[in-house]
């Protein structure tokens, strides 16, 4: 039996979301037209404004729990609908009544491992600095220079753990006095908030956001564009403002400063994904490539859709712990692209996007034709 929510509490929940913007829907389908999922199945956005508009929602279909937050669609809104907003307050509401289809489930697991441990990867909390034991990375503490926020996939993740070595390489390679805050570090929840767990979100923010004030931090380096994103427009609603900046973003500082310099050669045709959450979310678009520009030997090119129309990888919006059959993943169109232009090594600079496209790799078998590779990755070996 389909569960609708009550009228009156959808209304209340997408108001609050969205200012009530869902109402200026005039039903043009642009959002669907530009939607990633209808190049892999049928799916419709706009329906679920319309049904929103009217407190309809069926909120224990796949449906409310597909959009990955890439945001192409309010991109491309003539009418300025928060349609962002409205899903998440759909995934709210779904929460408040306990109703998740098969597929969630895993992010549901993500969520209680947030609660108990501090990440969503099931992994003890005294592990989380782990990957630094042999790298004489320092704890944080206060006057340095940066405070490098590792984030939980790189923490973890036995792929992203490379990236987190490249990156402490380069800065102490570049001289940077940076710490890191090891087991005192929690995700930044960026996107259990978009799952809707708006609870857990709060505690975890408040939480780094007490640690950060209590360390005397003032300056924070990220890898991953979701705790960018976050750190940068979500925990201003604290009350606090701390100088973010995306790690391709410092490497071309630290480039054109001198302090790093790129003395070998990259002999390889590479092209470069726009994740949504620094592009389209946050207009970084030209530093990475501009840091790709200035390594000697590596020619860079385009893929079909790239800077504000980048194609999502699929792993937003807490996506990247729910169930997608293999037919529906946007990171094997992604690869295909990226093949069909020949490239080499498909670069990026998000931890989601790495772990699809990685998956993308082996199941494409183009495990022997394309690598996947961080932006730190490609710089720690020109150096
Ligand atoms: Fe409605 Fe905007 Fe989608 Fe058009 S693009 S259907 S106005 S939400």
């Amino acid at each position: 039996m389909e569960t609708v929510a009550p009228f009156k509490e959808v209304v209340l929940e997408i108001k609050e979301a969205g200012g009530g913007a869902f109402r200026h829907c005039f039903q043009c389908g642009l959002c669907d037209a530009v939607c990633p999922w209808n190049r892999v199945r049928q799916f419709s956005i706009r329906k679920i404004i319309r049904q929103a508009t009217f407190g309809l929602t069926e909120i224990d279909g796949e449906d409310i729990w597909r959009c990955t937050t890439c945001g192409r669609c309010p991109q491309h809104c003539p009418r300025g609908v928060k349609q962002i907003e409205v899903g998440v307050s759909l995934r709210r509401v779904a929460s408040n009544y306990e109703v998740f289809p098969a597929s969630v489930r895993s992010a549901r697991t993500a969520r209680a491992s947030l609660i108990s441990e501090g990440n969503p990867l099931q992994f003890e909390r005294k592990k989380r600095a782990d990957w630094a034991k042999d790298l004489s990375v320092k704890t944080f503490t206060e006057g340095m220079e940066v405070l490098y926020f590792v984030g939980c996939y790189l923490s973890y993740d036995p792929r992203m753990k490379k990236t987190a070595t490249a990156t402490a390489n380069i800065l102490k390679k570049a001289g940077v006095d940076f710490g890191i805050l090891g087991t005192k570090e929690n995700c930044c929840g960026e996107s259990i908030r978009k799952t809707g767990s708006e609870e857990v979100f709060r505690s975890l923010a408040k939480e780094n956001i007490k640690t950060f004030i209590d360390n005397g931090v003032k300056k924070i380096l990220v890898s991953s564009p979701h705790c960018y994103h976050t750190f940068k427009n979500e925990y201003p609603e604290f009350m606090v403002n701390f100088e973010v900046i995306h790690i391709s973003q410092y490497l071309l500082e630290l480039i054109n400063k001198g302090r790093l310099k790129l003395t070998k050669e990259y002999d390889k045709k590479v092209t470069y994904h726009d994740p949504c959450y620094m592009g389209r979310h946050n207009g970084i678009y030209d530093e990475p490539r501009d840091v790709l520009k200035k390594i000697a030997g590596l020619e860079l090119v385009e893929m079909a859709d790239s800077r504000k129309e980048s194609l999502c990888c699929g792993g937003g919006g807490g996506r990247i712990w729910m169930d997608t059959p293999k037919s529906e993943r946007f990171s094997d169109l992604r690869l295909k692209q990226a093949n069909e232009i020949g490239a080499q090594v498909l670069v990026t600079a998000c931890p989601y996007c790495i772990t699809n496209f990685e998956e993308s790799r082996l199941n494409l078998e183009y495990g022997d034709v394309i690598e996947v590779k961080d932006i730190t990755e490609i710089v720690n070996d020109v150096f």
